[in-house]
């Protein structure tokens, strides 16, 4: 894989795939990388004739300043996965490189998507910040096909949404959660989970689960299937920040499961806060 560190150096990279009409596919990431990452990695090489990995730990989308300089970083490590997973070009650029001085610009996606769950708890800054560098790397790769996690589900909207906004030429793709044996959902975040920390970590992962459980045994009410999953978080000892029972396209909180619905969960276990979420197809009412 070929390290490149500047815009110039990225697009004179990429020009002469760009001329060969060769496709091309962008992976954004912040590194620490793990399988979750890995797998929007081989979506790329799947779909794409060259793959872009950018590593790049933005500092406009952490809402907290501890979190930001507790963020786990290894670059050398992160090298090596991305070479090993087929990656043609690694775009680590400095903090100065994406923001030079008197850098003024903002993307901002405004109304419910950014107002509730992860816009709530974190503030506007977090999704202002995610949209302008995702708006950034879009612009400095211009990839044909972008790829996200649905790990990040209200992220994969907020990009969608901007995209098709601002008319950006390039297709979305997101990738299904990549999970532990155990149902942990991967995170960068997860090496800070010690001890008991560890096995407290699957309250959200149970959580979903007990809330898929009830709609899957026919309950229809939001509150009561939210109850459900509040009530196996409690079991780890675990109080979510939120437990929600949403609209997959508009995070509109639902009154009744009928067709599809996301559940979105968030918490802190110890010092770390985590996130996880589940698509849920209610079954056909019996007739
Ligand atoms: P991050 O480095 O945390 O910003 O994540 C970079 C990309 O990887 C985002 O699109 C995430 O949604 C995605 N991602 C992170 N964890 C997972 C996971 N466990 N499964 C699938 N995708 C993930």
């Amino acid at each position: 894989v070929r390290l490149v560190r500047t815009v110039a150096d990225l697009r004179a990279a990429l020009r002469a795939p760009r001329l060969q009409e060769r496709t091309i596919g962008l992976v954004p990431t912040m590194g620490a990388l793990h399988d979750g990452h890995l797998a929007l990695v081989a979506r790329a090489r799947e779909t794409c004739h060259e793959v872009v990995v950018s590593l790049f730990v933005n500092p406009r989308q952490f809402d907290d300043a501890g979190d930001l300089a507790a963020y786990p970083r290894d670059e050398r490590r992160d090298a090596a996965l991305v070479a090993e997973a087929g990656a043609d070009l690694l775009f680590a650029p400095a903090v100065g490189e994406v923001y030079p001085e008197g850098f003024a610009t903002t993307v901002s996606v405004r109304g419910p998507l950014t107002e509730t769950l992860e816009g709530a708890h974190r503030g506007r800054a977090h999704f202002d910040g995610v949209a302008t560098v995702v708006t950034k790397l879009l612009n400095m790769v211009q990839p044909d096909v972008a790829f996200f996690g649905q790990k990040d589900a209200q992220q994969a909207l907020v990009i969608r949404r901007f995209v098709r906004d601002l008319d950006l030429p390039v297709r979305i793709d997101v990738v299904p959660i990549v999970r532990e044996a155990d149902g942990l959902a991967l995170s960068s975040r997860n090496v800070h989970l010690h001890g008991a920390d560890r096995e407290r970590a699957l309250a959200l992962a149970s959580g979903l689960r007990a809330a898929q459980a009830r709609i899957a045994a026919g309950e229809r009410d939001a509150q009561a299937i939210a109850a459900a999953g509040r009530d196996a978080m409690r079991a780890f000892d675990v109080e979510p920040e939120y437990l929600a029972v949403v609209d997959p396209e508009t995070l509109t909180p639902l009154r009744a499961v009928e067709g599809t619905a996301l559940i979105a969960v968030a918490a802190r276990v110890g010092p770390t806060r985590l996130i996880d979420n589940v698509l849920v197809q209610a079954p056909e009412k019996a007739g």
